[in-house]
Protein backbone atom coordinates (compact mmCIF):
# COMPACT_ATOMS: atom_id res chain seq x y z
CA UNK A 1 0.00 0.00 0.00
CA UNK A 2 1.22 3.50 -0.78
CA UNK A 3 -0.09 6.44 1.11
CA UNK A 4 -2.31 9.17 -0.29
CA UNK A 5 -0.19 12.40 -0.45
CA UNK A 6 -1.31 15.41 1.16
CA UNK A 7 -0.81 18.60 -1.06
CA UNK A 8 0.18 21.48 1.32
CA UNK A 9 1.21 23.57 -1.44
CA UNK A 10 -2.15 23.42 -3.14
CA UNK A 11 -4.44 23.67 -0.20
CA UNK A 12 -2.13 26.88 1.09
CA UNK A 13 -2.46 28.58 -2.51
CA UNK A 14 -6.46 27.76 -1.55
CA UNK A 15 -6.38 29.53 1.92
CA UNK A 16 -4.21 32.43 0.22
CA UNK A 17 -7.01 33.00 -2.67
CA UNK A 18 -9.78 33.09 0.37
CA UNK A 19 -7.20 35.07 2.37
CA UNK A 20 -6.81 37.94 -0.79
CA UNK A 21 -10.58 38.02 -1.18
CA UNK A 22 -11.04 39.08 2.42
CA UNK A 23 -8.62 41.71 2.25
CA UNK A 24 -9.82 43.10 -0.76
CA UNK A 25 -13.27 43.33 1.20
CA UNK A 26 -11.10 44.93 4.17
CA UNK A 27 -9.45 46.93 1.62
CA UNK A 28 -12.70 48.63 -0.01
CA UNK A 29 -13.39 49.03 3.80
CA UNK A 30 -10.59 51.17 4.60
CA UNK A 31 -8.44 48.94 6.34
CA UNK A 32 -4.98 47.81 4.88
CA UNK A 33 -3.77 44.82 6.57
CA UNK A 34 -0.36 45.43 7.76
CA UNK A 35 2.10 42.67 8.74
CA UNK A 36 5.59 44.06 10.17
CA UNK A 37 8.44 41.20 10.40
CA UNK A 38 11.87 42.05 12.94
CA UNK A 39 15.00 40.32 11.82
CA UNK A 40 17.47 40.50 14.29
CA UNK A 41 21.41 39.30 12.38
CA UNK A 42 22.27 37.43 9.08
CA UNK A 43 20.70 33.95 9.91
CA UNK A 44 20.59 33.08 5.90
CA UNK A 45 17.11 30.31 7.17
CA UNK A 46 16.00 33.37 8.62
CA UNK A 47 16.50 35.62 5.66
CA UNK A 48 14.83 33.58 3.70
CA UNK A 49 11.67 32.86 5.55
CA UNK A 50 11.27 36.95 6.33
CA UNK A 51 11.71 36.86 2.79
CA UNK A 52 9.05 34.53 1.76
CA UNK A 53 6.80 35.99 4.47
CA UNK A 54 6.94 39.50 3.13
CA UNK A 55 6.08 38.41 -0.46
CA UNK A 56 3.18 36.16 0.63
CA UNK A 57 1.74 39.13 2.29
CA UNK A 58 2.29 41.33 -0.76
CA UNK A 59 0.55 38.22 -2.82
CA UNK A 60 -2.44 38.66 -0.73
CA UNK A 61 -2.74 42.67 -1.33
CA UNK A 62 -1.51 43.05 2.53
CA UNK A 63 0.96 45.72 3.42
CA UNK A 64 4.53 44.27 4.46
CA UNK A 65 7.24 45.81 6.37
CA UNK A 66 10.91 44.18 7.07
CA UNK A 67 12.60 45.54 9.83
CA UNK A 68 16.11 44.63 9.66
CA UNK A 69 18.81 45.03 12.46
CA UNK A 70 22.32 44.55 13.50
CA UNK A 71 23.26 41.07 14.74
CA UNK A 72 24.43 43.70 17.50
CA UNK A 73 21.20 45.38 18.56
CA UNK A 74 20.37 44.92 22.80
CA UNK A 75 17.50 44.28 23.99
CA UNK A 76 16.39 47.69 24.78
CA UNK A 77 16.75 48.88 20.95
CA UNK A 78 14.61 45.56 20.33
CA UNK A 79 12.19 46.45 22.42
CA UNK A 80 11.86 49.99 21.57
CA UNK A 81 11.05 48.40 17.99
CA UNK A 82 8.66 46.67 19.41
CA UNK A 83 6.81 49.21 21.26
CA UNK A 84 6.46 51.64 18.19
CA UNK A 85 4.85 48.74 16.37
CA UNK A 86 2.79 48.10 18.81
CA UNK A 87 1.48 51.98 18.45
CA UNK A 88 1.18 51.77 14.73
CA UNK A 89 -1.94 52.02 13.05
CA UNK A 90 -0.77 50.87 10.11
CA UNK A 91 0.61 47.62 11.83
CA UNK A 92 -1.80 45.34 12.62
CA UNK A 93 0.39 41.89 12.60
CA UNK A 94 3.95 41.70 14.37
CA UNK A 95 6.14 38.87 13.90
CA UNK A 96 9.40 38.39 15.71
CA UNK A 97 12.00 35.88 14.02
CA UNK A 98 13.13 33.32 15.90
CA UNK A 99 16.01 32.03 16.81
CA UNK A 100 17.23 35.72 17.71
CA UNK A 101 20.88 35.81 18.87
CA UNK A 102 21.90 34.31 22.10
CA UNK A 103 22.20 37.65 24.19
CA UNK A 104 18.59 38.10 23.15
CA UNK A 105 15.64 37.10 25.26
CA UNK A 106 13.47 35.64 23.36
CA UNK A 107 10.56 35.30 26.10
CA UNK A 108 11.17 38.83 26.92
CA UNK A 109 10.78 39.75 23.75
CA UNK A 110 7.49 38.01 23.01
CA UNK A 111 5.77 39.19 25.87
CA UNK A 112 6.30 42.79 24.45
CA UNK A 113 4.22 42.28 21.78
CA UNK A 114 0.87 43.98 22.08
CA UNK A 115 -0.99 40.15 22.40
CA UNK A 116 -3.93 42.01 20.22
CA UNK A 117 -1.01 41.82 17.12
CA UNK A 118 0.62 38.68 18.03
CA UNK A 119 -0.43 36.44 15.00
CA UNK A 120 2.25 33.76 15.61
CA UNK A 121 0.17 33.55 19.12
CA UNK A 122 3.57 32.70 20.99
CA UNK A 123 2.54 35.41 23.96
CA UNK A 124 1.52 33.94 27.07
CA UNK A 125 -1.78 35.67 26.73
CA UNK A 126 -2.56 33.74 23.61
CA UNK A 127 -1.26 30.79 24.89
CA UNK A 128 -3.54 30.77 27.76
CA UNK A 129 -6.44 31.63 25.73
CA UNK A 130 -6.03 28.72 23.81
CA UNK A 131 -5.06 26.23 26.41
CA UNK A 132 -8.70 27.14 28.14
CA UNK A 133 -10.51 26.21 24.91
CA UNK A 134 -10.93 30.60 23.42
CA UNK A 135 -8.12 30.80 21.17
CA UNK A 136 -7.46 34.30 19.55
CA UNK A 137 -4.08 33.40 17.52
CA UNK A 138 -3.55 30.04 16.53
CA UNK A 139 0.10 29.85 16.30
CA UNK A 140 0.33 29.25 12.52
CA UNK A 141 1.90 25.29 11.90
CA UNK A 142 -0.60 23.37 14.70
CA UNK A 143 -3.65 25.47 12.99
CA UNK A 144 -2.09 24.92 8.71
CA UNK A 145 -2.20 21.04 10.53
CA UNK A 146 -5.84 21.14 11.43
CA UNK A 147 -6.62 22.93 8.13
CA UNK A 148 -4.83 19.95 6.70
CA UNK A 149 -6.39 17.34 8.62
CA UNK A 150 -10.12 19.41 8.12
CA UNK A 151 -10.09 19.42 4.31
CA UNK A 152 -8.99 15.76 4.34
CA UNK A 153 -12.03 15.17 6.06
CA UNK A 154 -10.00 13.55 8.94
CA UNK A 155 -11.92 13.55 11.96
CA UNK A 156 -10.13 14.12 15.09
CA UNK A 157 -13.28 12.99 17.77
CA UNK A 158 -12.00 10.04 19.81
CA UNK A 159 -9.33 9.08 17.71
CA UNK A 160 -5.48 9.13 19.39
CA UNK A 161 -3.28 11.64 18.40
CA UNK A 162 0.06 11.45 19.29
CA UNK A 163 2.77 14.49 19.00
CA UNK A 164 6.24 13.64 19.01
CA UNK A 165 8.46 17.13 20.26
CA UNK A 166 6.87 19.38 22.54
CA UNK A 167 7.69 22.74 21.71
CA UNK A 168 6.06 25.72 22.65
CA UNK A 169 5.42 26.78 19.34
CA UNK A 170 4.33 23.44 17.26
CA UNK A 171 4.17 20.85 19.92
CA UNK A 172 2.14 21.89 22.58
CA UNK A 173 -0.17 24.35 20.59
CA UNK A 174 -1.08 21.32 18.53
CA UNK A 175 -2.17 19.46 21.21
CA UNK A 176 -4.18 21.59 22.76
CA UNK A 177 -5.95 22.04 18.92
CA UNK A 178 -6.36 18.40 18.83
CA UNK A 179 -7.83 18.01 22.18
CA UNK A 180 -10.37 20.67 21.86
CA UNK A 181 -11.54 18.73 18.66
CA UNK A 182 -12.18 15.53 20.48
CA UNK A 183 -8.72 13.69 20.49
CA UNK A 184 -6.79 11.87 22.86
CA UNK A 185 -3.89 13.11 22.86
CA UNK A 186 -0.26 12.03 23.43
CA UNK A 187 2.34 14.69 23.40
CA UNK A 188 6.34 12.73 23.25
CA UNK A 189 9.35 14.48 24.15
CA UNK A 190 13.22 13.34 24.29
CA UNK A 191 12.73 11.79 27.61
CA UNK A 192 9.92 9.50 26.67
CA UNK A 193 10.14 5.73 26.48
CA UNK A 194 9.68 3.15 23.94
CA UNK A 195 8.45 6.36 21.65
CA UNK A 196 7.46 3.34 18.86
CA UNK A 197 4.67 2.02 21.42
CA UNK A 198 3.27 5.56 21.74
CA UNK A 199 3.49 6.57 17.71
CA UNK A 200 2.43 2.61 16.94
CA UNK A 201 -1.13 3.22 18.50
CA UNK A 202 -1.46 7.32 16.61
CA UNK A 203 -4.39 7.11 14.11
CA UNK A 204 -3.02 10.61 13.72
CA UNK A 205 0.67 10.77 13.93
CA UNK A 206 2.44 14.37 13.99
CA UNK A 207 6.07 14.57 14.01
CA UNK A 208 8.18 18.06 14.90
CA UNK A 209 11.23 16.99 16.53
CA UNK A 210 13.97 18.50 14.08
CA UNK A 211 15.98 14.85 13.89
CA UNK A 212 15.66 13.45 10.35
CA UNK A 213 14.40 9.63 10.22
CA UNK A 214 12.99 10.12 13.68
CA UNK A 215 9.90 8.07 13.04
CA UNK A 216 10.13 4.90 10.33
CA UNK A 217 7.73 2.64 8.82
CA UNK A 218 7.19 0.26 11.77
CA UNK A 219 6.16 2.98 14.24
CA UNK A 220 3.27 3.48 12.08
CA UNK A 221 0.06 2.63 12.26
CA UNK A 222 -1.37 0.50 9.17
CA UNK A 223 -4.05 3.45 7.44
CA UNK A 224 -2.78 6.32 9.79
CA UNK A 225 -2.33 9.97 9.17
CA UNK A 226 1.32 11.24 9.40
CA UNK A 227 2.05 15.05 9.35
CA UNK A 228 5.78 15.95 8.92
CA UNK A 229 6.55 18.82 10.39
CA UNK A 230 10.32 18.44 10.06
CA UNK A 231 13.01 20.64 8.19
CA UNK A 232 16.00 19.13 7.77
CA UNK A 233 18.96 19.52 5.46
CA UNK A 234 20.91 15.72 4.92
CA UNK A 235 23.95 14.95 4.17
CA UNK A 236 23.22 15.87 -0.16
CA UNK A 237 21.58 19.53 0.92
CA UNK A 238 18.47 17.66 0.40
CA UNK A 239 15.26 19.21 2.61
CA UNK A 240 13.54 16.06 4.56
CA UNK A 241 11.53 15.67 7.34
CA UNK A 242 11.37 13.68 10.85
CA UNK A 243 9.87 11.25 9.09
CA UNK A 244 11.47 8.65 6.74
CA UNK A 245 9.28 9.09 4.22
CA UNK A 246 9.89 5.54 1.97
CA UNK A 247 9.15 3.22 4.91
CA UNK A 248 6.35 5.37 6.37
CA UNK A 249 4.24 6.18 3.04
CA UNK A 250 4.10 1.95 2.73
CA UNK A 251 2.31 1.89 5.91
CA UNK A 252 0.10 5.00 6.47
CA UNK A 253 -2.93 5.93 4.80
CA UNK A 254 -1.69 9.59 3.90
CA UNK A 255 1.24 11.32 4.83
CA UNK A 256 2.59 15.12 4.15
CA UNK A 257 5.58 15.34 1.93
CA UNK A 258 8.38 17.73 2.69
CA UNK A 259 8.93 20.13 1.11
CA UNK A 260 5.34 20.96 0.15
CA UNK A 261 3.41 19.96 3.12
CA UNK A 262 3.39 21.85 6.51
CA UNK A 263 5.35 24.20 5.16
CA UNK A 264 3.65 26.30 2.74
CA UNK A 265 0.57 25.88 5.59
CA UNK A 266 2.58 27.66 7.89
CA UNK A 267 2.98 30.81 5.75
CA UNK A 268 -0.69 30.65 4.77
CA UNK A 269 -2.07 30.76 8.13
CA UNK A 270 0.16 33.63 9.22
CA UNK A 271 -1.45 34.99 6.70
CA UNK A 272 -5.03 34.19 7.86
CA UNK A 273 -4.05 35.73 11.53
CA UNK A 274 -2.86 39.28 10.06
CA UNK A 275 -6.32 39.18 8.11
CA UNK A 276 -7.97 38.64 11.64
CA UNK A 277 -6.28 40.78 13.45
CA UNK A 278 -6.70 43.88 10.95
CA UNK A 279 -10.64 43.07 10.97
CA UNK A 280 -10.59 42.62 14.87
CA UNK A 281 -8.71 46.09 15.17
CA UNK A 282 -10.03 47.77 12.24
CA UNK A 283 -11.91 50.88 13.19
CA UNK A 284 -15.27 49.39 11.01
CA UNK A 285 -15.28 46.80 13.54
CA UNK A 286 -14.41 48.68 16.77
CA UNK A 287 -17.52 50.64 15.48
CA UNK A 288 -19.90 46.94 15.34
CA UNK A 289 -18.67 46.19 18.91
CA UNK A 290 -19.50 49.03 20.20
CA UNK A 291 -22.95 49.12 19.18
P1 LIG B 1 12.39 22.37 19.20
O1 LIG B 1 13.84 22.03 19.09
O2 LIG B 1 11.96 23.60 19.87
O3 LIG B 1 11.64 21.15 19.93
C1 LIG B 1 11.93 19.83 19.60
C2 LIG B 1 11.04 18.91 20.41
O4 LIG B 1 11.34 17.59 20.00
C3 LIG B 1 11.31 18.98 21.92
O5 LIG B 1 10.10 18.92 22.63
C4 LIG B 1 12.16 17.74 22.18
O6 LIG B 1 11.98 17.19 23.46
C5 LIG B 1 11.59 16.79 21.15
N1 LIG B 1 12.55 15.74 20.84
C6 LIG B 1 13.84 15.85 20.51
N2 LIG B 1 14.39 14.65 20.35
C7 LIG B 1 13.42 13.75 20.58
C8 LIG B 1 13.38 12.33 20.61
N3 LIG B 1 14.48 11.60 20.34
N4 LIG B 1 12.21 11.72 20.90
C9 LIG B 1 11.10 12.45 21.15
N5 LIG B 1 11.09 13.80 21.17
C10 LIG B 1 12.24 14.43 20.89
O7 LIG B 1 11.83 22.26 17.71
P2 LIG B 1 10.60 22.99 16.96
O8 LIG B 1 9.31 22.51 17.53
O9 LIG B 1 10.85 24.43 16.86
O10 LIG B 1 10.78 22.39 15.51
C11 LIG B 1 10.76 21.00 15.25
C12 LIG B 1 11.02 20.77 13.77
O11 LIG B 1 9.96 21.34 13.03
C13 LIG B 1 12.29 21.41 13.23
O12 LIG B 1 12.80 20.58 12.20
C14 LIG B 1 11.81 22.71 12.63
O13 LIG B 1 12.65 23.17 11.60
C15 LIG B 1 10.48 22.28 12.08
N6 LIG B 1 9.50 23.36 11.95
C16 LIG B 1 8.82 23.40 10.78
C17 LIG B 1 7.84 24.33 10.58
C18 LIG B 1 7.09 24.29 9.30
O14 LIG B 1 6.44 25.27 8.97
N7 LIG B 1 7.10 23.18 8.57
C19 LIG B 1 7.53 25.35 11.59
C20 LIG B 1 8.24 25.17 12.83
C21 LIG B 1 9.21 24.20 12.98
P3 LIG B 1 12.35 17.96 24.83
O15 LIG B 1 11.17 18.86 25.09
O16 LIG B 1 12.47 16.85 25.81
O17 LIG B 1 13.62 18.69 24.57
Amino acid sequence: MSARLIDGKALAAQVRAQVAQDVATLKAAGTTPGLAVVLVGGDPASQVYVRNKAAACEKAGMHSQVIRLAETTTQSELLDVINTLNHDATVHGILVQLPLPGHLDSALVIEAISPNKDVDGFHAINAGLLMTGAPRFRPCTPYGIMKMLESEGVSLWGANVVIVGASNIVGKPMAMLALAAGATVTLCNSKTRDLASHTQRADVLVVATGRPGIVTGDMVKPGATVIDVGINRNADGKLVGDVDFESARQVAGAITPVPGGVGPMTIAMLLMNTLQAAQRLSPTAAAQTEQ
